[in-house]
């Protein structure tokens, strides 16, 4: 059998850890199989060398951010192939380039384009380990490039496809995808299956248990993922097409803190502002979610949006420098808030979830700025300060108690 393990930064961040994971594959291997692992950067590495580089230069060129990032998962990869060694194991590691990643041109968004596999079947010939850099892959520059925040998970997922693995583990420090975020609510359920549609609306809403793109990814080549933690042998979480239906109809709360609104007050209330403001932002590859837009009053109306945190300076920066063009009053903006979301594919049938998040915030004297629906999902955006506390009564709301009841099917 063909094993893709991938292991997170946590999970091999320092050495007594790298051993660990060292002999989980060693385990697995000891079996008879093949291993591919694919390794994050060691603990928060990448953070750190992002922190290096804005010491340097706080604009600085994202050709040379990747290649500084893309450092982090080199180490990794060496170091776990020495643990290896010393347990009397042969194992090699492998680059993005080495494991013939090709993507996209964009750096630190990079998508995968090809993997070219020969160099990883020679090596599991000779019988060989393979230890491959996760988040990483060259352009057609032959530069390389980073996937995107979290992108390991999506190499493991591109080459479980590639390679037909038998199974694709993602190895992490909590023990399965759960109903919210362990660490943040406590009373949050381990769920034993889910379907990649609802993994895929709880990623792109900040659940960072998977990268968005690797759920999207093994929906596109059905690949089945187990997530489980590297630090036990509890059973994981499967994600596939689909998954038994829980006794709930939302299948989760996610909450997302890159985000951050711009307000634009006293906007020309005729056609075309709209357009005009927002394929300013477009142009730049500035990417807009909740947009809200007052009723006119007479000669004006008020915009107000969320970008990420990334992307405010910029997009605030191009507004207010078209000011006269766009013929607004005042710009505002606030990058303390945090966008949480509950996802369900059963709310489309039920009415009354969103009441049930309103009177939850309404409850605990949490005020809302923005909300946003869609058929499976409802999303509201509040202060910060507010939000663990809002995450866990909502979550309590819908998954436990007596009032969970209504949740029910
Ligand atoms: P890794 O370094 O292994 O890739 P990440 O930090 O990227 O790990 O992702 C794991 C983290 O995702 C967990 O520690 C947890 O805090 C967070 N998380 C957010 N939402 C969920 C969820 N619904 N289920 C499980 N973990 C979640
Ligand atoms: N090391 C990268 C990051 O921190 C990739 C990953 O962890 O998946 O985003
Ligand atoms: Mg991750």
């Amino acid at each position: 059998m063909l094993y893709v393990q991938k292991f997170g930064g946590s999970s091999v961040a320092n050495a007594e850890r790298v051993f660990n994971v060292a002999r989980r594959i060693a385990d697995t291997y000891w079996k008879g199989n093949q291993v591919v692992a694919v390794l994050s950067a060691q603990g928060d590495t990448t953070d750190q060398l992002i922190q290096k580089a804005n010491e340097i230069n706080p604009n600085p060129s994202k050709r040379e951010l990747d290649m500084l990032m893309s450092t982090g998962e080199q180490q990794s990869v060496a170091l776990m192939a020495m643990a290896l060694q010393k347990l009397g194991l042969n194992a090699v590691s492998l680059t993005g380039r080495q494991i013939g990643l090709r993507s996209s041109s964009t750096h630190g968004a990079a998508h995968i384009r090809s993997i070219d596999p020969e160099r990883i079947y020679s090596e599991l010939e000779r019988n060989n380990i393979v230890i491959a850099a996760g988040f990483q892959g060259v352009n057609r520059y032959d530069d390389i490039t980073t996937l995107g925040r979290g992108g390991s998970d999506t190499t493991a997922v591109a080459l479980a496809a590639v390679l037909e693995a038998d199974f694709c583990e993602i190895y992490t420090d909590v023990d399965g995808i759960y109903t919210a975020d362990p660490h943040v609510v406590k009373t949050a359920r381990k769920l034993d299956e889910i379907s990649y549609d609802e993994m895929l609306e709880l990623a792109s809403l900040g659940a960072k248990v998977l990268a968005t793109r690797s759920v999207e990814l093994a929906k596109k080549y059905q690949v089945p993922l187990v997530v489980r933690s590297s630090m036990s042998d509890a059973e994981g979480t499967i994600v596939k097409e689909e998954a038994k239906v829980e006794s709930t109809y939302i299948s989760g709360l996610a909450m997302d803190k890159n985000v951050a609104s711009i307000s634009i007050i006293g906007i020309r209330n005729e056609p075309g502002m709209a357009y005009k403001m927002f394929s300013l932002l477009a142009k730049r590859k500035i990417i807009v979610d909740i947009i809200l837009q007052s009723i006119g009053r007479g000669a004006t109306k008020d915009i107000a949006f969320t970008v990420t945190k990334n992307d405010l300076p910029l997009a605030v920066k191009l507004l207010t420098d078209n000011r006269t063009k766009l013929g607004f009053e005042d710009i505002s903006y606030d990058d303390r808030i945090v966008k949480v979301s509950v996802v369900g594919a059963g709310m489309a049938s039920h009415p009354g979830v969103a009441s049930m998040l309103f009177e939850a915030l309404y409850a605990g004297g949490v005020n809302i700025m923005m909300i946003s629906t869609s058929e499976i999902k409802i999303s509201v955006l509040i202060d910060e300060r507010e939000a663990e506390a809002a995450a866990n009564m909502v979550h309590d709301r819908f998954f436990t108690g007596s009032a969970a009841i209504d949740a029910r099917r």
